[in-house]
C-alpha cells in the first residue's frame, strides 16, 4: 500500500523509525512541510537554522534523485497541507516520528484529527529519543525527578532488557519514482519562505554529521577531561545534527558503547541527560512557561535592561562571560561549560530573570532544543528539578582561571585583552586594558544580593 512519510526534526534517510515502517508498508513518498507558524516567529530573516534545514533537505534530495525519487516540499499549515498531500497521493497511511515539544504535540493531534476525517491513519514512532518517558520509571510507576537514579535505571534497562541498539533499516528501493519540479535543488526555498541563505559554521546534512562522529570517536576516550575546556576541540559538536536528526540518537549511543572507557561512559551520560530533559518536558509541558519549583517564580529580579544588554553583547567587563557571548553571537554555538557560566552569571550576578536569557538562547542557538535549553536554564537558575542549589554561584573569575588558564579562548574573542599575560587576563586591571569595558557590577557585592533575592525560597 502507498504511504507518506512526513519528516520534521529527523532529516536523514537511514536508521529512521517512521521511514523504515513506511517503506515496509509499500511505495513511499517523503514530504517536508515549512510551517509558517514556526517561521513567522523567527524575527531574524537570516536565521542560520533555516539554512541548516535547507542544506539538510538538499542532501536528502540528492540522495533521493539517485534512487529515482524526490522530496515533496510544501509550505502552509500542516493541519491542511499533510491531509491535502495524502489525499492527492491517495495514501491510506501517514508515518512520522514523535516530537515531544508541547506545540508539536498539539500540531500532531490536529493533523491526526484531520487525517481521520479522510479515513487516513496517522502512525507515530519513537525515534528522536532513546527511551520515552514511560520506558524508564520508578518502582511506583512515576517519572524520575533526579538525574542519577534516572541514569542508573536507564542503563539498567538497556543492559538487562534491551541489550542491543536497534537500527531501523530503510529500504530505499521502495521509494515512489517521480521528480518534484519544485525540489530544493532547483527552487530557492529560502526566498519562497522569506529568508536569506546564511550558512553557519556547521553545514547541515548526514554526511557531515557522520564525519564529525567518526572524528569524535578518535578522541572520545579523553572526553571526561577535555570536555571542560572551551579552547580545545574536546566535545562532539553533534548537538545541531541530533537536533535536526541528520544523525540518529542510536548512531550516537552505538558510538558510545563501541569502546568502553571513562570518556565514552561520560559521553553516554550526556546523551542520557538529553533523554532526561526530553522526558521531563513531555511529562511537564508547563515547564515551557514556568519554573519546575513554583516557589522560584516568586523571585523579584532586580537586574535591568542595561545589565541584560551588556550580557547579550559581551560587554559586561567579565572576560570569560564576554568572550563566550561574543563567540555565541558570531557563530550561534557555545561550549557547555560556557553555557553554564553565562547562565549562572545572568541570573545570579546580574540578577536578571533567567527567562530572558533562555529566550535569547532560543532565538540564537544553532542547536536550540526546547527541552535541553529549558533544562539547562532551570538547572543554572536552580529552579529546575535536580538543579544546582541556589547558593551555588559560579565565580566567573575562578571559572576563567580553571577552564581557560592561558586565556586562549578569551584572547580569541576579546582582542582588547590579547596583550595581557595569562595571569592578568582573567580579572584585568582597567589601566592595562583601556579599550575593554569595566565590570558593570561588583561580583562580590552582587553575589550577596543574589543570596538575599533567593531568600524567598530559603524562607520556605
Ligand atoms: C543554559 C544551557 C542551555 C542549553 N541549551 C541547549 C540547547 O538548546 N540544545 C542542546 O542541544 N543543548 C543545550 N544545552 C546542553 C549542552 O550545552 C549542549 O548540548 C552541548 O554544549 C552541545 O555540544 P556538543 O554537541 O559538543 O556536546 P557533547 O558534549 O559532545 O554531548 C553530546 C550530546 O549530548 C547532548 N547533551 C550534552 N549535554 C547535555 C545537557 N546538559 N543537556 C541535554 N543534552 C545534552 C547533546 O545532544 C550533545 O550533542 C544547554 C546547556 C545549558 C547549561
Amino acid at each position: 500500500m502507498n504511504s507518506l512519510c512526513w519528516v520534521r526534526r529527523d532529516l536523514r534517510l537511514h536508521d529512521h523509525a517512521a521511514l523504515s515502517a513506511a517503506l515496509d508498508e509499500g511505495e513511499t513518498t517523503i514530504v517536508f512541510n515549512f510551517d509558517p507558524a514556526i517561521l513567522d516567529a523567527l524575527k531574524n530573516k537570516q536565521d542560520r537554522r533555516v539554512t541548516f534545514i535547507v542544506e539538510s533537505l538538499e542532501e536528502m534530495e540528492k540522495e533521493l534523485q539517485k534512487k529515482g525519487s524526490s522530496l515533496l516540499i510544501s509550505y502552509g499549515d500542516p493541519a491542511n497541507e499533510i491531509p491535502r498531500i495524502a489525499r492527492e497521493l491517495g495514501v491510506k497511511k501517514v508515518f512520522a516520528n514523535r516530537d515531544y515539544e508541547p506545540k508539536a504535540k498539539k500540531r500532531d493531534e490536529f493533523v491526526e484529527k484531520r487525517l481521520e476525517d479522510d479515513k487516513i491513519e496517522f502512525h507515530q514512532f519513537k525515534d528522536s529519543v532513546f527511551y520515552e518517558k514511560h520506558e524508564v520509571l520508578k518502582g511506583d510507576g512515576s517519572i524520575y525527578k533526579v538525574f542519577t537514579p534516572y541514569k542508573n535505571a536507564w542503563i539498567h534497562r538497556f543492559e538487562n532488557e534491551d541489550k542491543t541498539v536497534s537500527d531501523f533499516a530503510c529500504a530505499l528501493k521502495n521509494l515512489r519514482q517521480f521528480k518534484n519540479k519544485e525540489n530544493v535543488l532547483s527552487s530557492d526555498w529560502h526566498e519562497k519562505i522569506g529568508f536569506i541563505r546564511t550558512p553557519a559554521l556547521l553545514t547541515g546534512g548526514t554526511s557531515l554529521a557522520i564525519k564529525r562522529l567518526k572524528h569524535f570517536e578518535d578522541f572520545m576516550s579523553g572526553y571526561k577531561e577535555q570536555r571542560n575546556y572551551p579552547a580545545i576541540d574536546g566535545t562532539s559538536l553533534l548537538s545541531v545534527y541530533i537536533r535536526f536528526g541528520n544523525i540518529s540518537i542510536r548512531d550516537m549511543v552505538r558510538a558510545a558503547l563501541m569502546d568502553k572507557n571513562e570518556g565514552s561512559a561520560t559521553w553516554l551520560s550526556e546523551l542520557i541527560w538529553r533523554d532526561f530533559y526530553q522526558m521531563l518536558l513531555d511529562a511537564h509541558p508547563e515547564l515551557e512557561h514556568r519554573a519546575f519549583k513554583p516557589l522560584y517564580d516568586k523571585i523579584k529580579w532586580i537586574g535591568g535592561k542595561e545589565e541584560f544588554r551588556a550580557w547579550c553583547e559581551g560587554e559586561t567587563g567579565f572576560p570569560l562571560v564576554d568572550a563566550a557571548m561574543r563567540c555565541f553571537n558570531a557563530t550561534g554555538m557555545m561550549h557547555n561549560r560556557l553555557r553554564m557560566v553565562v547562565a549562572s552569571f545572568l541570573c545570579k550576578i546580574l540578577l536578571v530573570d533567567w527567562r530572558l536569557g533562555e529566550k535569547y538562547f532560543a532565538e540564537n542557538l544553532l542547536d536550540f532544543d526546547l527541552a535541553a535549553n529549558n533544562g539547562g536554564w532551570q538547572w543554572s537558575s536552580s529552579s529546575g528539578c535536580d538543579a544546582q542549589p541556589y547558593f551555588r554561584i559560579f565565580n566567573p573569575y575562578n571559572q576563567s582561571e580553571k577552564f581557560d588558564a592561558d586565556g586562549e579562548f578569551i584572547r580569541q574573542w576579546c582582542p582588547e585583552l590579547a596583550h595581557l599575560t595569562s595571569k592578568q587576563i582573567h580579572r584585568p586591571d582597567m589601566k592595562l586594558a583601556p579599550d575593554y569595558p569595566a565590570p558593570i557590577v561588583s561580583y562580590e557585592r552582587n553575589r550577596e544580593r543574589a543570596l538575599l533575592m533567593y531568600a524567598v525560597v530559603k524562607a520556605r
